[in-house]
């Protein structure tokens, strides 16, 4: 039992709110782009803590703050495939057998058209509350708009006091959601609704509910925590929590953990006492990982006024790592895997189908001596996607470029440790293998000069090469593929006769006159050093991972919602068949009478012949670790 619920005396209740947040269709226990089962994930698993977290507890309330309908495969699969028509969404059915109080919604909410998110909720036995989405332009005031769904509850709710008698809370429920889903999701939004900020939202309908009769005000804030924030921020969770009148705030939207380390060196954050501005508040990281709860003691004096005597709260994980290995806490719950085992069954065949075809082969063997068609569908679907986020913005009319690194390719992964999908059907789940990491979508806005100590950066991963050499080591080992990005968009050789301007990391510069880029062209002409770019690229990169000259988060302009992966996943359904033939935008510039060798995966063997760019062969020799070794001459 939680303390609370042994010390309530009468006149005093244990009242636990019961947060999910993020959950992203993520209701088995299976990561399906890998095609895998992975423990840290999937409602089945959080829902099996629920019946202990209620028994715990004196009377409880089970809310979920949004995000609930995109974000896995089997979220596309519904959308893009099985429709709406006749069913209930999985991610919906699975919550329906839980007993939700209410939800709001999140900003992916949107990702497939109001039309599929009014079906979609049209399946939920619980209702949706959220404030500061508009139908049509914004009225004078807040009060006045015509929300999209109605923007707060006010729940009378039983409760069981300490003395066994039987009380009644008004308990107010109002929803948020980031203001920026009108540029996240322009094409489905612009001309139909719009949104207002968070706070100037919550300081108009809080005294109204109180007013209502609302005793106490649950925030479902699909919004994350920061400082500083300025008007219309899409992370708002600490200033709302300190408007007047709210109580709890249920957090999310950042997919991390609060209260805990995540938030560390937020003023007005307290991590171990888990309050926002004072007031208890809770962000249970995503896809089901964690349950959150807060725990209020509420007291109710002679005139019946109820308020918040005392308070904990704690993010309560479905799993463990222990030494570096995952450990499931929890059992799935039965209920849940049989309401979706359909649908289940659906995702794992439409991830292992066709849903695009391929012209070219899209392996990662030569991605590091060579331009490489791996490398090359990520900057055609990131340069996609930013092109239209771009529009109607102050750098709509600026060139757009594209970063992007192999991630796999060998190294520490060993020698079968490589992208390799064949010319013909793309199924989903090798978008997984182009695209290894969770990483999001961001652009930046650089130079021309910045895109050239970019690429120098990058070019760190070679080794210098005396003219003449033979049979030298191309790649020095210490320097890792995923910094090894790719610029599409601009043309350039790398001169590695020159020594690396950068060091391996990044954090010094010891040969500040090197030039390994030469030729360096933006539209056929030598690029202008001050000429501006936007550069799509991932969160990893643009704030400032790497350690990249002048690339952090002075010069991102945009952040997207958006996996990377996911994007990819889009640009292939949408476009149906994609060719990503590389455009052999870069190349190793050519030294007289000079070898190099490179290792690479044994199955390159069936690919060598697709790189023009360079004239490489097999040697025929293996490596101490398996890899085949290939002879470059420059
Ligand atoms: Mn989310
Ligand atoms: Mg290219």
């Amino acid at each position: 039992m939680h303390p609370f619920a042994v010390q309530a005396q009468a006149n005093q209740a244990h009242l636990r709110i019961i947060e999910t947040t993020d959950l992203h269709v993520a209701v088995f226990a299976y990561d399906y782009y890998a095609d895998a089962p992975n423990d840290t994930m999937g409602l089945a698993r959080t829902a099996s803590l629920i019946e202990g977290i209620r028994a715990e507890a004196g009377n409880s309330m089970l809310l979920d703050n949004g995000d609930i309908i995109q974000g896995n495969p089997m979220g596309d699969y519904i959308a893009y495939e099985k429709g709406l028509d006749g069913n209930i969404h999985p991610i919906i059915a699975a919550m329906n057998t839980l007993g939700y109080e209410a939800a709001t919604l999140g900003n992916h909410e949107f990702n497939y058209g109001l039309e599929f998110l009014d079906k979609a909720l049209a399946g939920a036995t619980f209702p949706f509350v959220s404030a500061n989405l508009v139908r049509g332009d914004l009225a004078a005031d807040a009060l006045s708009d015509e929300t999209y769904l109605q923007p707060y509850r006010i729940v009378e709710k039983e409760l069981t006091d300490g003395a066994g008698a039987t009380k009644t809370i008004r308990v107010g429920l109002i929803g948020f959601l980031p203001p920026q889903i009108m540029t996240w999701d322009a094409t489905h939004l612009t001309g139909k609704v719009n949104t207002r900020d968070i706070v100037e939202t919550a300081q108009a309908y809080v005294p109204k509910m109180k007013e209502e009769g609302a005793d106490i005000i649950i925030a479902l804030s699909h919004s994350g925590i920061a400082a500083d924030q300025t008007t219309g921020a899409e992370n708002a969770s600490l200033q709302l929590a300190a408007v007047e009148g709210i109580d709890v705030v249920l957090t999310g939207h950042q997919h991390l953990v609060f209260p805990g380390p995540d938030y560390e060196g937020i003023e007005g954050a307290d991590i171990t006492t888990g309050t926002l501005a004072g007031k208890p508040a809770v962000m249970p990281g995503f896809w089901g990982s964690h349950m959150g709860l807060i725990d209020l003691l509420l007291e109710q004096d002679a005139d019946g006024k109820w308020t918040i005597a005392s308070h904990t709260s704690e993010a309560r994980p479905i799993f463990e790592r222990v030494e570096g290995k995952v450990n499931a806490l929890v059992e799935d719950e039965a209920d849940i895997i049989t309401e979706v085992t359909d649908e289940h069954e659906e995702t794992l065949d439409y991830i292992r189908r066709a849903v695009g075809e391929t012209a070219a082969p899209l392996h990662s063997y030569f991605a590091l001596v060579a331009d490489d068609p791996s490398v090359q569908i990520v900057s055609q679907a990131q340069t996609w996607y930013i092109a239209q986020m771009m529009k109607g913005t102050e750098w709509e009319s600026l060139p757009i470029l594209s970063a992007a690194a192999p991630f796999k390719s060998g190294g520490r992964g060993g020698p079968d440790y490589y992208t390799d999908v064949p010319v013909g059907p793309v199924a989903i789940k090798n978008v997984a293998d182009l695209y290894l990491y969770p990483n999001t979508i961001q652009a930046v806005v650089i130079t021309g000069a910045d895109v050239k100590n970019w690429l120098e950066r990058s070019a760190g991963i070679f080794n210098q090469i005396e003219a003449g050499a033979k049979d030298a080591d191309l790649i020095n080992l210490d320097f890792p593929s995923y910094n090894f990005d790719v610029i599409d968009g601009v043309t350039y050789k790398i001169d590695l006769t020159q020594p690396s301007k950068y060091s391996s990391d990044g954090k010094e510069e010891p040969n500040p006159d090197a030039n390994r880029i030469v030729d360096l062209s933006y539209d056929g002409k030598p690029i202008d050093p001050a000429q501006k770019f936007v550069v799509a690229t991932n969160n990893y990169r643009a704030g400032g991972g790497g350690t990249f000259p002048n690339i952090n988060s002075d010069v991102i302009v945009f952040k997207g919602p958006d996996t990377n992966r996911d994007l990819i996943v889009r640009f292939i359904i949408e476009n149906g068949t994609i060719n990503p033939k590389a455009d052999s935008n870069w190349s190793l510039a050519p030294i007289a009478d000079t070898t190099v060798l490179f290792a690479t995966g044994p199955k390159a063997a069936e690919h060598v012949a697709d790189v023009t760019a360079v004239k490489i062969e097999a040697t025929g020799e293996t490596n101490a670790d398996g890899f085949g070794l290939y002879r470059i001459t420059l």
